[in-house]
């Protein structure tokens, strides 16, 4: 196993190698690292809902009421009741009359992407999607076509492929760009040529309200809405949202809910108060756009769709050095490098949260700016 030294070596050398930070505190505007307090801007926990009194006593009660683990997999075990109530919550948040589920965004995409092509068939996917949905992709054996960044044009030439089903997939809030997809667009094209539309919503859940597909007023014409409890929400855990033949379709053919072991009802019910946060209280979600458009424009950038705020800095070892500057400075934003982007776009991924304020806020674009990071 020689090759296993080798490679993280040249991993080193070029400055991609990754690791972690310990932390001894709950992931917040603040976290403690070895008695430090640091200001954090890495969380896609948007609305700072993971750590919220509510949210952390929904999921203590359960774990009392139904226990740490479910013993298997759905169809096995059964559903425990938080699933399904949260399975209803989800349906009617997305205006949908199902969802579904998974252990995780991750496993939602590839499971769903699976089940809904094969090899027969036709994925046009964005060239920036999300790594869970490209190895979706890879799963299915179906014929790929990667479109040009939100670029409709593109995708409209290459859907004049054949194929015996054909699914249109994609980000609408872009995880490392932060930018929105042409939904209305795409809605548009994929019924003109009779694809199927499947949007992954987990950085836009919560933040643009219900998701992007409300916020286009898109709902009832995007058949697979994807979404992960695990940012906004507060929690772990992915879903799809859809009709209910779809959900039953996906019961029986998606491997990555039928082989994996149900979500904890703790981590449902902890999602399921979210929830009900999320309708009760939308300055949460007013607040985090606020906070991300006062950042960008602080630091000179454009306009964000979402929480995501990136700069661009080029090369790898030049955005890990600036990571470690800002770190000294308190201040931790992660330095996102290849394979997640392209080679030559590494860049800082600062991510806002509804309970960072204004004071948080100008300390980051304050220690940008000694560092003359710049758009
Ligand atoms: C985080 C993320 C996922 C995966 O969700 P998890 O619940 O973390 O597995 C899927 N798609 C996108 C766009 C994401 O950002």
């Amino acid at each position: 196993m020689q090759f296993v030294g080798d490679e993280l070596g040249q991993l080193d050398e070029l400055s991609l190698r990754r690791f972690w930070t310990t932390v001894d505190s709950p992931s917040g505007p603040e976290v403690t690292i070895e008695g430090r307090r640091y200001l954090q801007f890495a969380s896609n926990d948007y609305l700072g809902l993971a750590n919220d009194p509510r949210v952390v006593r929904a999921a203590v009660e359960a774990t009392r009421k139904w226990g740490a683990g479910t013993g298997s997999a759905r169809l096995i075990t059964g559903a425990q009741r938080p699933h399904e109530e949260l399975e209803s919550q989800l349906a009617a948040l997305k205006q949908t009359e199902a969802a579904l589920l998974f252990s995780s965004g991750y496993l939602a995409n590839i499971g769903t992407i699976q089940a809904l092509a094969g090899p027969q068939d036709a994925i046009f996917s964005d060239e920036l999607n999300h790594a869970s949905i490209i190895d979706g992709c890879r799963l299915s054996k179906a014929k790929t076509y990667v479109y040009r960044h939100t670029d409709t044009g593109h995708l409209r030439d290459l859907l004049r492929a054949n194929a015996r089903r054909k699914l249109v997939v994609t980000d609408t809030v872009f995880s490392m760009d932060g930018d929105l997809a042409p939904l209305p667009d795409l809605v548009d094209l994929c019924e003109e040529s009779g694809a199927m539309l499947m949007v992954d919503e987990a950085h836009a859940t919560g933040v643009l309200g219900r998701g992007a597909v409300s916020h286009f007023g898109l709902e009832g014409r995007v058949p697979i809405i994807m979404g992960t409890l695990s940012k906004a929400l507060g929690a772990a855990g992915g879903y799809i949202a859809g009709s209910r033949e779809l959900i039953e379709f996906l019961t029986n053919k998606a491997r990555s809910f039928i082989f994996d072991t149900s979500l904890p009802s703790p981590v449902a019910a902890a999602a399921s108060a979210a929830i009900k946060i999320l309708a009760d209280e939308p300055w949460r979600s007013q607040r985090v756009r606020h906070n991300a458009k006062k950042l960008a424009e602080g630091l000179g950038a454009p306009d964000p769709a979402g929480a995501i705020v990136p700069i661009v800095i080029g090369q790898a070892d030049e955005a890990l050095r600036l990571s470690a500057a800002l770190r000294d400075a308190g201040i931790l934003v992660v330095a996102i490098r290849p394979p997640s982007v392209t080679d030559g776009t590494s860049r800082l991924r600062a991510t806002v949260m509804a309970t960072h304020n204004e004071e948080h806020i100008d300390r980051l674009i304050d220690a940008f700016l000694k560092l003359r990071i710049s758009v």
